[in-house]
């Protein structure tokens, strides 16, 4: 069986009072929820003691990006280990975000994943194509690469904390989702590309993320292969991310 996971990523949104009116509000109305879904909150960084205070023992919180080093003259940066000290129990690492705004790279991507492993943290890793490359027929290509260089130095008993986001580009934000079968046929894929690389990859979660919404979650959550979602603009209500939440089987 995989952990079913559906994670609330805030990116630079929120505020104070964000957080003690929305993190309140998911925490009692998933309390009667009994699908077996991990529900996870990952606030700008600033907010993560006050979510943790407010969440409770049902909801875990996580960072949303960690630094290559683990402490020392990096001004402006925050570690896996600081992460981990502060409470999170999740990073995540390549953003597609990350990747196109702040210039990251797939180098940069395995550091990060490593310190997030090492530090504790689970590792919600991020891939994704452009439409540019979608339309060329690259995608799966584009991804796999991105997989593969992302876990390169992950070592065999580290597979656990893993998971795999796969967020097309063209879909963040936009609106536009990939339809169910177009993201069943990426996340299987994606476990494809696992298994050659020698992980237990019947047992990794692998995440759809790109425009979920409380009305078509079910029909992804439904697929054999995606193991829940990574929201963005929809974490930001309690409506409708409880909603997503309830979508899962
Ligand atoms: P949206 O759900 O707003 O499309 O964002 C997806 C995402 O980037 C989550 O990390």
């Amino acid at each position: 069986m995989r952990r079913k996971i559906v994670a609330g990523n805030w990116k630079m949104n929120g505020s104070k009072d964000l957080v003690n009116s929305l993190v309140g509000q998911i925490r009692s109305e998933l309390a009667s929820l009994d699908n077996g879904v991990e529900t996870v909150i990952i606030p700008p960084a600033l907010y993560v003691g006050d979510v943790l205070s407010q969440a409770g023992a049902a909801l875990t919180v996580g960072i949303q990006n960690v630094s290559c080093w683990d402490s020392g003259a990096y001004t402006g940066e925050i570690s896996a280990v600081m992460a981990r000290d502060a409470g999170c129990s999740v990073a995540l690492v390549g953003h597609s975000e990350r990747r196109q705004l702040f210039g990251e790279t797939d180098e940069q991507v395995a550091v990060k994943v490593g310190k997030a492993l090492a530090s504790g943290l689970d590792a919600v890793i991020c891939v994704g194509e452009t439409l540019e490359e979608r339309e060329a027929g690259k995608a799966e290509e584009v991804v796999s690469a991105q997989i593969r260089k992302a876990v390169a130095d992950v070592s065999n008993g580290q597979w656990s904390q893993v998971v795999v986001a796969y967020e097309p580009v063209w879909a963040i934000g936009t609106g536009k989702t990939a339809t169910a079968d177009d993201a069943q046929a990426m996340h299987a894929a994606i476990r494809g590309v696992l298994k050659e690389l020698g992980a237990p990859a019947e047992e990794i979660t692998l995440l759809y993320g790109g425009s979920v919404k409380a009305d078509n979650a079910a029909a992804l959550f439904g697929q054999p292969d995606i193991d829940g979602g990574l929201i963005g603009g929809a974490s930001l209500k309690a409506e409708d991310f409880v909603g997503i939440c309830r979508a899962m089987p």
